[in-house]
């Protein structure tokens, strides 16, 4: 499948990935229509239509998909129902499979675990009961995550002593839960990589993240690590794009430990924030990149005219756009939203640093 200029992108999600998704088709002569439930929605602003419904009105849907001539999605919580019916009548891109391993912490741990890649060690907990098994098990420090719907650390909970277990418990809401045994990393990375329709993987470099109340807060590339490392954190990228057979760019975080070795955090089956410096410091940006791999377009070349510093610009971070945008080098991107409330993604910044120079 080659979808021609002037062809229409379907995005589930009208967030800020979904808006650079729809500008980066914009840029290839594409149309776009974004599909998101009502709300503070700043995809909505710069896509060509807009189906403002929620995601279990399958009329909706099927209006949705009749419109478009590809469909993909801009987070990761979107319901399978919905994407299931939406590829009933048109092409998902990713697929469905990555979306059901990337929704469940169980199911990715023992996918990732299935391919033989090493993550933090863990278990389900269930109940109280499968707690304190977990934690004699696992051991401490650990972190008790929720398995579905938790992002920028919500849904997390860290356990010092077992004392800990009964508030982590409280925290978590008693929900379907795995406890992760606590990863003592040097530095944090991601690797943004796409993978064409025939196979062919393109993979940026990796960038070191950093976070800030459970938030990503800075990505700086190249990361300070060895090139057998960002080697390493690329190839097992790429057995994941494989082994799901996917089409399009995914988000894969890894944690270095202090003898080099890898462990994959999560995953994200879709553009991901510490891939946004591409906008700035590459030709094809993994917007772009994105939107050719599920128009079955050629992958652009991931490579980096300069070195980059990304920083989020969170709730009211962003009211120093002024000061922000008369900094020279410095690349302000706004995404539109109404009310920056704590914790809100507002925007990012990109300062571009000479290659070599970081
Ligand atoms: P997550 O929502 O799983 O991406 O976790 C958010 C952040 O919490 C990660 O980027 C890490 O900084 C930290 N974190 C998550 N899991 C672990 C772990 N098993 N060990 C140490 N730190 C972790």
């Amino acid at each position: 499948m080659v979808l021609q200029p002037g062809s229409t992108v379907g995005i589930l999600g009208g967030g800020q990935l979904g808006r650079m998704l729809a500008l980066a088709a914009a840029r290839l002569g594409l149309k776009s229509h974004i599909f998101c439930p009502p709300g503070d929605n700043p995809g909505s602003h710069v896509c060509d239509r807009i189906t403002l419904a929620e995601y279990e009105d399958f009329a909706a849907c099927d209006a949705f998909a009749a419109s478009v001539d590809v469909a993909t999605y801009e987070f990761e919580n979107v319901p399978v129902p919905c994407v299931e019916r939406i590829a009933g009548r048109v092409a998902v891109r990713p697929g469905i499979a990555a979306l059901r391993i990337a929704q469940d912490r169980l199911n990715e741990k023992n996918f990732l675990n299935g391919l033989g890649i090493a993550t933090a060690p863990f278990a389900a907990v269930d109940d109280a009961a499968g707690l304190d098994r977990a934690v004699a098990q696992i051991g401490l420090p650990a972190i008790l995550k929720t398995r579905r719907l938790g992002y920028d650390g919500r849904g997390q909970s860290l356990l010092r002593a077992a004392s800990d277990a009964a508030g982590a418990s409280a925290a978590t809401g008693g929900a379907p839960a795995i406890l992760e045994g606590f990863v003592a990393f040097e530095r944090e990375i991601s690797v943004i990589a796409a993978r064409d329709q025939d196979g062919v993987i393109a993979c940026y470099d990796p960038p070191e993240n950093h976070h800030r109340n459970g938030i990503l807060d800075i990505s700086r590339v190249p990361a300070a690590i060895p090139a057998d490392v960002a080697a390493a954190a690329k190839h097992i990228t790429a057995r994941i794009l494989t082994a799901l057979d996917y089409i399009g760019v995914i988000g894969v975080e890894l944690f270095v430990l202090k003898d080099g070795a890898l462990a994959v955090n999560e995953f994200a089956p879709r553009v991901h924030n510490s891939g946004h410096w591409t906008l700035d410091a590459c030709a094809i940006s993994q917007f772009e990149q994105h939107i050719r791999a599920i128009c079955g377009w050629p992958l652009g070349d991931p490579s980096r005219h300069s070195d980059a510093e990304m920083r989020n610009l969170i709730g009211g971070d962003a009211g120093q756009w002024d000061m922000l945008a008369a900094q020279p080098g410095l690349c302000l991107h706004l995404y539109g939203k109404d009310a920056p409330r704590p914790g809100r993604k507002m925007g990012h910044v990109t300062r571009l640093i000479p290659k070599g120079h970081m």
